[in-house]
C-alpha cells in the first residue's frame, strides 16, 4: 500500500483489482432494517473484493458484525458474541474483526475496551470505506474511523455493490438520518441529521434493481414523510407523495413499500399516492408508541392519541383495504395506570393488524434515559402481557376476516417448518402458507382457507 493512498481518505473507493480473492467473510446484523440493507452493502463490498460468503465465524478470514444500539439487549448480545469471537480469533491469528453500525458509531471508546481484539470501529457513514479500513488494519494494526460531522448523501452511495439477500425484493434507502428527537430514540445521535437522496437517483436505483429481476421494493427512511426537505430542485422540494408514483411507474415492480412514516406528519397526498399508484402496496406501518397524550408529549411524538386515530381513519378512508401494523412501548418513565389504559383504548379503537411491541429500555445518551420515575419491572411486564394479550387477539380477528378473500402474494420460499409448503406474503404483510414447491419471486392468486393467529393457509385460485 502507498503513503498516499493511506493518508487520502476519498469520499468513495477507486475501483481495484479484487485483493483478497480466496478468503472468506462472515458477516452477522443485529437491529433493523437499514442495518440489513447496509449488511448487503458490506457484503458487496466484501465479494468485490474477491471474497466469499461462509456461515461460520470460526473460520472467516473477515467477521463483521453491523451493530444496533436501539435496545439494551442488543449490546449485551454483542458484546457476549464478541467474547466468543476472541477464542475464534486465539485459534485463527489471521481473523480480521469489524465492528459497524450504531454501537460502533456511538461507543467506539468501549468497543475498544471492552474487546480490544477487534481490528476495525467504523460509524454508520463509513460503510463504503470497510475493504480500506480492513487494508488500513492488515498493515497498521487497530483502526478506528467514525462519522463525527455531517454527512453526505454519497455515504450511502447506490451504486455500492450489494449482496442481496433476496433475488426478488430489495431495499432502497431514500433518507439516512433524522431531525426528530423523540426522546427515547438513539438514531439521530448515532444516523445524524436527515439527508435525502435525490429523486432521480432513488429512480435509477429502482430501474436498475427492475433490470435485475427485482420484483418488490421497500423504501427505506426514519421518517419519509419528511423525505425531500432538505432538497432543492430548482427552487422546488421534492415530495415523498411524488416518489412513491414515480416509483410506481417503474416497469417490472409490482409491489412497493415504505418504512417509517410519522403520523404527525402523514397526509393525505401520501394516502392518495398509495391509493391511486396499483403498485404501491395497501400497508402502513404507523409507529403509535403511547396512546398517552402527556406520555406522547414526553417521548416528543408531536401528536395526541386522538390525532393518531384520525390519520389512521383518513388513510382507511382513502386506501381501500388498508393493512396497519405499528411499535409500541410499554413502560416508559413516569407511564402510570390511566398513561397505560389510555394505550390500550387507543389500540382498541386502531384495530392493528399486527404490533412490535416493546419494554421501555433506556438508551444511554437519550434524554429518557436520564427522566425520573422509571417503571418497576414487575409491573411493565403485567402491562406489556396484557397489551400482548389484547392485540393478538385483534391480530387473529383481523386474520380470520381474510378467510374465503382472494389474496394476491408474492413467494418467498419454502416454509422453514415444512419444505413441502411455500411462505407468500400479502399485498397487507400477511404470511400465507400454501401447498407445494413454488418459485421465490412470483405473484400468485390464492384463496385463505384457514386463518392462525399470526399466519394464514391458502389455496391456489
Ligand atoms: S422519528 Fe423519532 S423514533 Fe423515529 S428515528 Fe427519528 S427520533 Fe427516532
Amino acid at each position: 500500500m502507498t503513503k498516499a493512498t493511506l493518508l487520502g481518505t476519498p469520499a468513495v473507493r477507486e475501483p481495484r483489482e479484487p485483493r483478497r480473492t480466496g478468503s472468506s467473510y462472515y458477516i452477522r446484523t443485529f437491529g433493523c432494517q437499514m442495518n440489513e440493507h447496509d449488511s448487503e452493502r458490506i457484503a458487496g463490498l466484501l465479494e468485490a473484493d474477491g471474497m466469499t460468503r461462509t456461515d461460520d465465524a470460526a473460520d472467516a478470514d473477515v467477521v463483521v458484525l453491523n451493530t444496533c444500539t436501539i435496545r439494551e439487549n442488543a449490546d449485551q448480545r454483542l458484546y457476549g458474541y464478541l467474547g466468543s469471537l476472541k477464542a475464534d480469533k486465539q485459534k485463527n491469528p489471521g481473523m480480521r474483526i469489524a465492528i459497524g453500525g450504531c454501537t460502533a458509531q456511538k461507543d467506539k471508546e468501549i468497543v475498544r475496551e471492552r474487546a480490544p481484539w477487534v481490528d476495525v470501529v467504523f460509524g454508520t457513514h463509513n460503510i463504503h470505506r470497510v475493504v480500506d479500513l480492513l487494508d488500513r488494519a492488515d498493515e497498521w494494526g487497530p483502526v478506528t474511523e467514525i462519522w463525527e460531522e455531517s454527512g453526505s448523501p454519497d455515504d450511502a452511495p447506490s451504486f455500492l455493490p450489494t449482496r442481496r439477500e433476496s433475488e426478488h425484493s430489495a431495499w432502497v434507502t431514500i433518507t439516512t438520518g433524522c431531525n426528530n428527537s423523540c426522546t427515547f430514540c438513539i438514531v439521530p445521535i448515532v444516523r445524524g441529521p436527515e439527508i435525502s437522496r435525490r429523486p432521480g437517483d432513488v429512480i435509477r436505483e429502482i430501474q436498475r434493481l427492475a433490470e435485475e429481476g427485482v420484483v418488490e421494493v421497500t423504501l427505506l427512511g426514519q421518517n419519509v414523510n419528511s423525505y425531500g426537505r432538505d432538497l432543492d430542485l430548482n427552487g422546488r422540494q421534492p415530495l415523498f407523495a411524488d416518489l412513491l408514483r414515480r416509483a410506481g411507474e417503474v416497469e417490472g415492480i409490482d409491489r412497493i413499500r415504505y418504512t417509517s412514516p410519522h403520523p404527525k406528519d402523514i397526509q393525505e397526498d401520501v394516502a392518495r399516492a398509495m391509493a391511486e399508484t396499483p403498485s404501491v402496496a395497501a400497508q402502513l406501518h404507523l409507529p403509535l408508541q403511547s396512546g398517552s397524550d402527556r406520555i406522547l408529549s414526553v417521548m416528543h411524538r408531536g401528536y395526541t392519541g386522538r390525532r393518531f386515530l384520525d390519520k389512521l381513519t383518513m388513510a382507511r378512508r382513502l386506501v381501500p383495504d388498508l393493512s396497519i401494523s405499528t411499535d409500541i412501548i410499554v413502560g416508559f418513565p413516569g407511564e402510570t395506570d390511566a398513561d397505560f389504559a389510555a394505550t390500550l383504548a387507543v389500540v382498541e379503537e386502531s384495530r392493528f393488524d399486527s404490533a412490535f411491541m416493546f419494554q421501555f429500555s433506556p438508551r444511554p445518551g437519550t434524554p429518557a434515559a436520564s427522566m425520573p420515575d422509571h417503571v418497576p419491572v414487575d409491573v411493565v411486564q403485567e402491562r406489556f402481557d396484557r397489551l400482548v394479550e389484547m392485540q393478538n387477539a385483534i391480530t387473529y380477528q383481523r386474520n380470520q376476516a381474510r378467510v374465503g378473500m382472494i389474496e394476491r402474494v408474492l413467494t418467498e420460499g419454502p416454509s422453514r417448518r415444512n419444505p413441502a409448503v411455500a411462505t407468500t406474503r400479502t399485498e397487507g404483510n400477511r404470511i400465507v402458507h400454501v401447498d407445494g414447491v413454488h418459485e421465490p419471486g412470483r405473484f400468485l392468486d390464492l384463496r385463505v382457507t384457514r386463518a392462525a393467529p399470526h399466519y394464514l393457509e391458502g389455496t391456489l385460485v
